[in-house]
């Protein structure tokens, strides 16, 4: 199955394009890495992908629906930047922000036993059960990125999408976290990650794509680790290329 479709994607803010003319397909079960200098164009394609946005041009598919037209958003699990710094200021608990992912998923007012033990499973599969009592805007960063996974995981989300989930978190518990994603896609949840740390990207995603605007890789990583093509993305802006673990 198909999980996203692009053909030809060109979008601009203005004048000119953040993306212009990509085409890609990610299908279920990858670990898909996307990569690229800052500003070019990784979070707007994230975003196109979603249906945060619409396309100037080209087609955009998801679940095999033009984007425009999905109405299964309990399907994704969506974790934006934003949601790792900002203070989202809805005052719920852990367990509250996880059990409405079950009621998007479940589809009626009412949890059943059922219902309650898959909350608990998506607390402890994170590794947040301790802090299911806590607001969420009290938690760290790390933390608060878990309980969105959480969220997503009691919704059945068949899609993860994160957006640099670990900018501000320590070493340590990054290496847990993205551990943490390649179980998560190991039992079969497709995985889109937005991330700086070109090693984090190719030990664990087993599909790149490496955009500047333009796409300059979109395949498996290890033709993506043979190829020119992150010198090429890179190697206009003068930006430090990490690749550290
Ligand atoms: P990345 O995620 O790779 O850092 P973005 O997709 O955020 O890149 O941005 C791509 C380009 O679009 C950049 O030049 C950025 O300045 C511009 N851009 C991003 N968001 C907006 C916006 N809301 N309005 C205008 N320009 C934007």
């Amino acid at each position: 199955m198909t999980v996203v479709h692009l053909e030809h994607v060109t979008f601009a803010y203005g004048e000119q394009p953040a993306v212009r003319d990509v085409s890609l397909t990610v299908e279920d079960g990858d670990f898909l890495g996307l990569i690229g200098p800052n500003g070019s164009g990784k979070t707007t394609l994230l975003h196109l992908m979603l249906g945060l946005h619409s396309p100037d041009s080209g087609s955009i598919e998801l679940f095999g629906q033009p984007v425009a037209a999905f109405d299964e958003g309990e399907r994704i699990g969506y974790v934006s930047q934003q949601a790792t710094s900002g203070g989202g200021s809805m005052p719920v608990t852990v367990r509250e922000a996880v059990t409405m992912g079950r009621f998007a998923r479940a589809g009626h007012g009412r949890l059943t036993d059922e219902d309650r033990a898959i909350v608990d499973d998506a607390l402890e599969t994170v590794g947040i059960d301790e802090l299911a009592g806590r607001q969420v805007n009290q938690l760290s960063g790390g933390q608060r990125q878990r309980a969105y996974i959480a969220r997503a995981l009691a919704s059945e989300a068949d899609l993860l999408a994160l957006d640099e989930p670990t900018v501000g978190v320590d070493a340590e518990s990054r290496d847990a976290f993205y551990q943490l994603l390649e179980s998560l896609n190991e039992s079969g949840i497709t995985i889109i990650l937005i991330e700086h740390d070109i090693g984090v990207v190719t030990n664990r995603a087993n599909r790149i794509a490496c955009i500047n605007t333009e796409l300059y890789h979109h395949g498996d990583t290890e033709s993506f680790v043979e190829s020119d093509a992150l010198t090429e993305a890179y190697g206009a802006t003068g930006q430090v290329v990490h690749h550290h673990h």
